[in-house]
């Protein structure tokens, strides 16, 4: 089943530069995808094209069978609803807690403050709790998300995407500034819950050997181009 069609998407930035230069490909439900290649490649454009947080220049971006490209307001809003995003810098409220932060993913931003400590409907704090839960962040519900580790931070943002309910995760980087043991465990969670849910999750990572352990279908990209698209044993030569 695919969850996402990507048909001759090209992104040219305004001062002439050629971030992606045509991409086409399917990628099917429940997959994790490793996006690689070198600083410049086209990587975050080319995942930031995908749920338009990047405008693309030309193309179509098909997920769930409908076209990102061409929806507009609360259609938009819709599809977009359906997109988790992860980021190398975490993204997170640090001054919130680590609950109002996953529930800024399910409530949206504003409702998420109202919350303030412990104020939240039993319901939402139970969700926000149980999906703590599962990366391993129950202890730190209460704390700010500000006082939690890198690594902890980047799970936070995994709860706070996966709270969203999402078909598919946007994960830019997320280990790009963490160390190994902590990238292990951020990446081994999303591939865990990845596959508990459903979830098709895709990846940009500098460091092959994550994107060979954990990926099921590895994407290279140079030059704003494709290069390599195969399973992490048939990446053999990739530099
Ligand atoms: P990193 O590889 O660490 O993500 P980048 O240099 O790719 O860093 O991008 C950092 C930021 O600068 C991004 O917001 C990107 O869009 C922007 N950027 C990258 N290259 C250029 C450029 N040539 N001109 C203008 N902005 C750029
Ligand atoms: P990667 O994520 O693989 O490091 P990027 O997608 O950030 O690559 O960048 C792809 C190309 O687009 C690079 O040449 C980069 O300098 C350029 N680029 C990225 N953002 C901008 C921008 N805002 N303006 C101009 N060029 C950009």
């Amino acid at each position: 089943e695919a969850i996402l069609k990507i048909e001759n998407l090209k992104k040219v930035y305004p001062d002439g530069t050629v971030g992606l230069k045509e991409i086409n490909t399917t990628i099917h439900k429940g997959e994790l995808i490793a996006i690689i290649g070198p600083s410049g490649a086209g990587k975050s454009t080319f995942l930031r094209s995908i749920n338009r947080l990047n405008e693309p220049t030309s193309g179509a971006v098909y997920i769930g069978g409908e076209n990102i490209c061409e929806a507009k307001g609360k259609k938009l809003r819709m599809i977009r609803r359906k997109v988790g995003m992860i980021f190398q810098g975490y993204n997170l409220i640090k001054r919130s807690t680590t609950v109002q932060n996953v529930l800024h993913g399910r409530l949206g931003y504003m409702s998420s403050l109202k919350g303030g400590f412990g104020r939240f409907s039993e319901e939402d704090t139970k969700e926000a709790l149980d999906i703590l839960m599962r990366v391993g962040l129950e202890d730190q519900a209460f704390k700010k998300a500000g006082d939690l580790s890198g690594g902890q931070q980047q799970r936070v943002g995994i709860a706070r995407a996966i709270a969203q309910n999402p078909d598919l995760l946007l994960a830019d980087e997320p280990i790009a500034s963490l160390d190994p043991s902590s990238s292990e465990k951020v990446m081994s969670y999303l591939k865990t819950i990845g596959k508990e849910d459903g979830i098709t999750t895709i990846v940009n990572l500098h460091q092959v050997d994550f994107a060979k352990e954990f990926a099921d279908r590895i994407i290279g990209v140079k030059a704003g181009e494709i290069v390599f698209d195969g399973t992490p044993r048939e990446l053999t030569d990739y530099t």
